[in-house]
C-alpha cells in the first residue's frame, strides 16, 4: 500500500510500504476514505523534531476493512472517526473523558509505531475504543465537517471549554489558521458575544466572521494587547483560545486575559518556560488546555454537524490525492492553503 512519509524536514514523499494488517486481537484496520493535513504537521516539516522516515497524518474518516477477534463493537463495512490518538476506551482516563492521556493510548502520525493517516489504510490499535462508527456513507456531502472531529474541530471546541467561555462574556482567539477558526466555531456555539479573532489574513479572517467573530485584530505584539484592551473596555478578555503554540502567541494571550480568566492553550507548545507567572497569580489567570480528547467530545458535536447547525468542513479549501499530498504541505506551509484534505 500507498503511505505519506517524511524523510526529513522539508521532504514529504509518497512511498510503497507494507500493507496495513491486524497484529493484536484488539486491533482494526481501516481503508482510508478522507485523510488531511495538519498545521502541527507543519512542525516537523519546518525543522522541528523529525523521527526518521515518519509517516504522516492522525486525522481521517475509514471504511473497516478488517477487525481482530476481540473487537466487540466495531464491524466490517463500517464508516468510522479516527481520533488522532488511540485510546481503549475503558481506563481511568477514558472513563473520565481524557483519552489523550489513556494507558494503553498513544498518538498516530507521530513517529510511533501505529503509523499514518495520510496513506491508503490504517492499522487501528484498541479499535473499540480509538473508532467512532458514523451513520452516513463514505461519500456523504458532510464528510468534510466530519473530518473535522478527528482533530480540527475537537481541538477548537477544547480551546474553548478549558478557557471557560462562558455566555455574555468576551472571548479572543489567538490564531486564524484552520484550528483558530474553529475556534470561533466553538466560542460562538457556547453562546460568546464578543468574539476578538486575531490574525492577519484576510480570507481567513472573512470565514472567521461568518462563523461569529465580532471584531479583529491584526496587530501583533503590544500593539495586539492594547487593541484587545480598546476593545474590552481596558481589561481583556474573560477566556483567550490560544491555538498556535508559538511563544510570541502565548505572551499575546497573557497580556490580554483579564483578571480572573482563562487561557486554553492547544497549540503543542514550542517555547520553554512561561513568564509572568507573577502577574498570573496576582491575576488569578487560569492557564489550562493540552491535547484534545476529541474522541469524547464526538458524541457532543456530531449532533450539530449533522443537523448542519455548524459547518466546520468549511474550513479545506483543497482537496489532494495522495500523489498531491507532498504539494499540499508545500501549499500550506505557504499559506497558500488554509487546510488540505486528501482522498487517497
Ligand atoms: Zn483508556
Amino acid at each position: 500500500m500507498r503511505a505519506t512519509v517524511m524523510p526529513k524536514a522539508h521532504e514529504v514523499r509518497v512511498e510503497n510500504v507494507p500493507d496495513a494488517v491486524i497484529q493484536n486481537p484488539t486491533d482494526a484496520v481501516i481503508r482510508i476514505a478522507r485523510a488531511c493535513i495538519c498545521g502541527s504537521d507543519l512542525w516537523p516539516y519546518n525543522g522541528g523534531p523529525n523521527v526518521e522516515d515518519q509517516r504522516m497524518g492522525h486525522e481521517a474518516i475509514g471504511v473497516v476493512e478488517d477487525v481482530g477477534g476481540e473487537v466487540q463493537t466495531i464491524r466490517r463495512g463500517q464508516v468510522v472517526i479516527m481520533p488522532f490518538a488511540y485510546s481503549d476506551g475503558s481506563c481511568m482516563f477514558c472513563e473520565e473523558g481524557l483519552q489523550t492521556s489513556c494507558v494503553h493510548g498513544g498518538f498516530f502520525g507521530n513517529g510511533g509505531e501505529p503509523g499514518g493517516a495520510q496513506a491508503e489504510a490504517l492499522r487501528i490499535p484498541q479499535a473499540d475504543g480509538t473508532l467512532y462508527a458514523l451513520p452516513v456513507g463514505e461519500d456523504d456531502a458532510l464528510m468534510p465537517s466530519l473530518l473535522t472531529l478527528s482533530d480540527v474541530m475537537g481541538t477548537g471546541h477544547h480551546a474553548a471549554v478549558t478557557a471557560q467561555v462562558t455566555p455574555g462574556k468576551p472571548v479572543a482567539v489567538v490564531g486564524d489558521g484552520a484550528v483558530g477558526i474553529c475556534g470561533v466555531i466553538a466560542a460562538k456555539r457556547l453562546n460568546a458575544e464578543q468574539i476578538i479573532i486575531m490574525g492577519r489574513h484576510p480570507d481567513r479572517i472573512a470565514l472567521a466572521k461568518e462563523f461569529g467573530a465580532t471584531d479583529v485584530v491584526s496587530e501583533r505584539g503590544k500593539e495586539a494587547i492594547e487593541r484587545v484592551r480598546d476593545l474590552t473596555g481596558g481589561f481583556g478578555v474573560h477566556s483567550v483560545l490560544e491555538c498556535v503554540g508559538a511563544e510570541q502567541a502565548m505572551t499575546t494571550a497573557m497580556g490580554i486575559v483579564r483578571p480572573g480568566g482563562a487561557i486554553g492553550r492547544v497549540g503543542v507548545p514550542h517555547y520553554g518556560p512561561i513568564d509572568l507567572s507573577t502577574t498570573l497569580f496576582y491575576h488569578n489567570v487560569t492557564i489550562a488546555g493540552g491535547p484534545a480528547p476529541v474522541r469524547a467530545y464526538i458524541d457532543e458535536l456530531l449532533p450539530d454537524v449533522m443537523e448542519g447547525l455548524i459547518d466546520p468542513g468549511r474550513v479545506f479549501d483543497r482537496t489532494v490525492d495522495l500523489d498531491g499530498v507532498p504539494d499540499g504541505y508545500r501549499a500550506m506551509n505557504e499559506r497558500e492553503a488554509l487546510k488540505v484534505m486528501i482522498r487517497p
